[in-house]
């Protein structure tokens, strides 16, 4: 046991043995949380509008800048402490996490991720340089990054190489290509693309992903499309197209092949979307309580929690809570480079346990608090929107998931039935 101060509120993750700089961001997160971003958040939903004051908030508190390792200027959190700090943000604010996983990603992947995938000596080389580029950008220009991968074909949940590709020329590449469901379209300054090397005639190999980062400003790079979606709205992730657009060689996030091996060694990096749910399941589970014990602010002081089949359903949200808490807990704290069988096995529960679980906590708050709970004054039912896009994100969406444990448990790798 330390024996720093108490937080004075339990983290949406639970209440574990955190180190100080953990206390101090889960403080300082729950802070932002409640006094800005909660009462901005239904704003953003009805308007499907980017959380942009929320930005400007995570800029000021340095936060854009957690997974920059210190010694570039930023907080240097590791990945367990990110996932902390995000469930605390979607506790508040879904879209605002969501989007904040997109950005982080691109800090964590490059930095804390990429010291544990195998390089070679001049691959190593090569990646501390250009990170150093797009650390600098976050840490000084307070610089925003998106993460389109989708494409709407096998490629982003990683059955097919990516359709956007990326040819060589002097000084750089020429990307080529469209994605969907772009989150923090129109509002990241650079977007952390995955494309497939152009090489001429040869087939295309998934192994032959890039990762490059595309400057919002680029010719040839455009935004389109409708969203008017259900939930998450304030994601606003349109479409992206990119017609000749040419980056420089800096633009690349990973060195040539690291990528495609970076998706095998580390798969906890695909774990990253599930704190945001985990922080809405809370959500949901805080406000049935305050709304069964009369304590809703603006609402009128109405108990209704002397009702036995209350109780039972708040004991049985309680119950999934408290197991999604713990797989996720697990699932953080052992995560690594090449994970034991074990360990990638609790990895998917995880994932498919906070994404479908969200969701079911939302609805039985829903079906347990009643009609008046579901009014658009309230947050419930945009919490129940939200949580229902959780096990639709891929690659591991709650069917992807089923598929992968069914298919591992079953058959040792390059087993094959005649
Ligand atoms: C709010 C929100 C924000 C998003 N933000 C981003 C973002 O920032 N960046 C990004 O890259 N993407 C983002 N996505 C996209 C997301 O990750 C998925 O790509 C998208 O939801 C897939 O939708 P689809 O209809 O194209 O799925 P499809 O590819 O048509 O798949 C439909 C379903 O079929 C199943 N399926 C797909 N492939 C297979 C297969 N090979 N075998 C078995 N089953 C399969 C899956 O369960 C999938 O849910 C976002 C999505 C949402 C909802």
């Amino acid at each position: 046991m330390d024996s720093l101060p108490a937080l004075g509120f339990t983290p949406a993750v639970g209440d574990l043995p955190f180190t100080a700089q953990q206390r101090s961001l889960l403080a300082l997160a729950h802070e932002l949380g409640r006094t800005k971003f909660a009462p901005r958040a239904a704003q953003w939903d009805r308007e499907a509008a980017f959380p942009m004051a929320n930005y400007e908030d995570l800029r000021t508190a340095g936060l854009l800048a957690l997974c920059v390792p210190k010694d570039h200027g930023g907080l240097g959190a590791d990945y367990a402490t990110y996932m902390l700090v995000a469930a605390e943000l979607g506790r508040f604010c879904g879209a605002t996490a969501l989007t904040y996983n997109m950005h982080i990603c691109s800090t964590m992947w490059t930095g804390v991720l990429a010291d544990g995938i195998a390089m070679t000596d001049a691959q190593r080389a090569e990646h501390a340089h250009r990170r150093e580029l797009h650390f600098r950008r976050v840490v000084q220009d307070g610089a925003i990054y998106a993460q389109p991968f989708s494409e709407g074909s096998a490629a982003a949940a990683g059955r097919a190489p990516f359709g956007t590709t990326a040819r060589k020329v002097d000084g750089g590449w020429v990307v080529n290509g469209r994605k969907i469901f772009a989150s923090l379209s129109g509002a990241a300054d650079y977007y952390g693309v995955l494309c497939t090397e152009d090489k001429g005639d040869e087939k295309p190999d998934a192994r032959d992903t890039l990762y490059l980062a595309v400057p919002a400003t680029s010719e040839g790079f455009t935004i389109g499309g409708e969203w008017d979606p259900l939930g998450m709205r304030g994601t606003v992730s349109r479409n992206l197209g990119f017609k000749e657009v040419f980056v420089s060689d800096d633009e690349q996030l990973m060195p040539r092949g690291i990528y495609f091996r970076g998706a095998q060694t580390w798969p906890a990096m695909f774990f990253t979307l599930a704190p945001t749910y985990l922080g809405i399941a809370n959500a949901a589970y805080d406000f049935t309580v305050s709304y069964l014990r009369g304590e809703v602010p603006g609402e009128p002081p109405v108990k209704r929690r002397m009702y036995p089949t209350k109780q039972v359903a708040v004991a049985q949200m309680r119950i999934q809570l408290e197991s999604m808490k713990s797989l996720f807990t697990r699932a953080i704290l052992e995560a690594g480079p090449n994970p034991s069988k074990d360990a990638r096995m609790r990895l998917y529960a995880a994932q498919y346990s906070v994404m479908e679980g969200a969701n079911d906590i939302a609805r039985l708050a829903i079906r347990t608090c009643g009609g008046q709970s579901m009014m658009k004054h309230l947050p419930l039912e945009r919490l129940y929107r939200d949580s229902r896009c959780g096990s639709l994100m891929l690659p591991w969406t709650a069917e992807l998931v089923l598929d992968r444990m069914g298919r591992e448990t079953l058959y040792e790798p390059g087993e094959r039935d005649e």
